[in-house]
């Protein structure tokens, strides 16, 4: 009898993370339309479900009901076969979590795509400076040390391209290792 698996009904649950800008939403897509995951962004959920409250008018981003998002997720990922997208990762239970995908840009990047966002000059900075400390990284590797974690460079479309084939390449060695 092969080994009953351990993973959801629809299979591996994927965080893609990273400092805002970085790429997730973009490769999120990508990989939903490629792999036909469900692609939950959790900023945008929370505001959905107004599970929001107030607004830090400094950071330009509302604040989310942390256990009420929680709650709401619960189902969804017991289902399993989402990509979870979000910035801030300390606070999924590890139990949700398969693989975890944390990209990463040059200053250089982030400073151009965060400024063609039009964040004010001081969200743009804390995020650059979150993203040249490593901020997120140690996070998701704090969080969920028990699976694999691919660190992902972010900078280029062909980077993109090949970080799509290297997360494929892990799903699959995951649903089925040998
Ligand atoms: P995030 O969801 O992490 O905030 P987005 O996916 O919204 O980031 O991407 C931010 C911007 O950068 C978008 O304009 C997107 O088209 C662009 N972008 C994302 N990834 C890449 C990449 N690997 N190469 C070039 N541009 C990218
Ligand atoms: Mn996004």
């Amino acid at each position: 009898m092969p080994p009953k698996s351990t993973f959801p009904p629809r299979g591996p649950n994927v965080l893609v993370t990273g400092t805002p800008g970085t790429g997730k939403t973009s490769l999120c897509a990508i990989l939903a339309r490629e792999l036909g995951l469900g692609h939950i962004g959790v900023g945008a959920f929370a505001r959905e479900r107004e599970l929001v409250h107030g607004y830090d008018a400094e950071m330009d981003c509302h604040f989310l009901h942390e256990d009420a998002v929680l709650d709401a997720l619960e189902p969804i990922m017991s289902d399993g076969g989402i990509l979870l997208d979000h910035h801030s990762v300390d606070w999924f239970p590890e139990r949700w979590i398969h693989c975890v995908i944390v990209l990463r840009t040059s200053t250089e990047t982030l400073h151009d795509r965060l400024s063609a966002r039009k964040y004010s000059d001081k969200k743009r900075d804390e995020n650059m400076q979150a993203e040249i400390m490593q901020v997120v990284l140690d996070e998701a590797r704090e969080s969920y040390p028990k699976v694999p974690l691919l660190e992902l460079m972010s900078d280029t479309l062909e980077q993109q391209q090949s970080n799509v084939a290297q997360i494929k390449r892990q799903l699959r060695e995951l649903v089925s290792p040998n």
